[in-house]
C-alpha cells in the first residue's frame, strides 16, 4: 500500500495524528527534501528506507514504491502541505494504478492555510470577500490562457499566489492590468510556520521592491486582497445577536451592522 501524506506547512507538529502514525508505521518513506521539513522523519521505524524524491525521477519514485509492494511493505510519499495542491500525485497515482498498486492519501496543512495563521487572516470577510482564488504565475509549467492572472484579478476576490516569487514584476503587472490598483493590500509570507518564517505586509504595486529587501526569492506566498488591510467589514451573521440558526435563538431584533476591527 502506497500512502500519500501531507506534512504540513513547515512546523512538524502541523502534521496530522494520521500522518504521524503513518510515518511511524511507514517501512519506506519517499519525501519531497525541498520542501518537507526533515524532523518529521526523526519517528520512523529504525528499518525504514528513506528516499529524498528532489533528486529523483517519477520513474525512479515509481520504481521504488514498486519494489516495496513486491516484499509487502507499506511506503509513505510524503509531499509538502497538502498534497492536492501543485503536488504532482495524479502522475503517481495514475502509474500505481496502472500497476495495480493500491494508494490512498492523508490530507495535510497547506501553506495556503499557514500563510494566514502567520498573519492571523481571515480569507473571506463579509462584505469584502467570499472566494479564494488559488493560483500561480505561469512557470516551466503553464497556465491555460483562460486562467490568467488579470482574468481572475477582474473579481477582486482574495488571492493566493504559489510558485510566483521569481516572477513579482510580472505578477503585479497582471494584477493591475486585471483592475487591482497598485495600492491594493498584499503580504508575501516566506516559510509559513517553519522557525525562520518571515512575513511582510506591502501592496500589489510594491511586491517586487519588497521581496528584494527581505531577500525573499523563493518558498513564498504571496496573498493579495481587501482582507489583509481592511478595517470596515461585515459582521458574521452567524454569531449575531439578532440572528436565529438552526442551534439559537435570536437574542434581540438587532441586526447585522457594520463594525470597525
Ligand atoms: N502542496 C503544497 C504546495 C507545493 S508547491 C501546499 O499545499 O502548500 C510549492 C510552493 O508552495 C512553493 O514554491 C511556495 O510557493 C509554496 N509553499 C510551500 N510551503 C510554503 C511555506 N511554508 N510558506 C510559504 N510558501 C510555501
Amino acid at each position: 500500500m502506497v500512502y500519500f501524506v501531507g506534512a504540513g506547512s513547515g512546523a512538524p507538529d502541523l502534521i496530522t495524528v494520521r500522518g504521524e502514525r503513518l510515518l511511524r508505521e511507514a517501512d519506506i518513506i519517499i519525501y519531497a527534501g525541498s520542501l518537507v521539513n526533515p524532523e518529521l522523519l526523526s519517528n520512523r521505524k529504525e528499518s525504514c528506507m528513506v528516499y529524498n524524491s528532489a533528486v529523483m525521477t517519477l520513474e525512479e519514485v515509481i520504481t521504488v514504491m514498486e519494489e516495496a509492494e513486491k516484499e509487502q511493505k507499506m511506503t509513505v510519499r510524503l509531499h509538502t502541505g497538502d498534497p492536492c495542491l501543485y503536488g504532482a500525485i495524479r502522475e503517481q497515482m495514475d502509474l500505481l494504478a496502472e500497476k495495480g498498486i493500491p494508494f490512498t492519501s492523508c490530507p495535510g496543512v497547506s501553506s495556503f492555510c499557514g500563510a494566514a495563521s502567520a498573519l492571523d487572516l481571515e480569507y473571506t470577510l463579509p462584505g469584502i470577500s467570499q472566494s479564494v482564488i488559488i493560483t500561480r504565475m505561469a512557470g516551466r509549467t503553464p497556465v491555460p490562457e483562460r486562467e490568467s492572472i488579470r482574468s481572475f484579478a477582474a473579481h477582486q476576490a482574495t488571492m493566493v499566489l504559489f510558485l510566483s516569487t521569481g516572477l513579482l514584476k510580472e505578477l503585479t503587472s497582471e494584477l493591475t492590468a486585471g483592475g487591482y490598483s497598485e495600492d491594493t493590500p498584499a503580504a508575501i509570507v516566506y516559510k509559513a510556520t517553519w522557525e525562520d518564517e518571515k512575513k511582510v505586509i506591502c501592496t500589489v504595486g510594491t511586491l517586487q521592491e519588497t521581496a528584494e529587501r527581505e531577500g525573499i526569492t523563493k518558498t513564498a506566498l504571496i496573498l493579495v486582497g481587501e482582507v489583509i488591510g481592511s478595517q470596515t467589514y461585515e459582521r458574521s451573521k452567524l454569531y449575531d445577536p439578532g440572528f436565529t440558526t438552526e442551534y439559537r435563538q435570536a437574542k434581540t431584533d438587532m441586526s447585522a451592522g457594520e463594525q470597525e476591527a
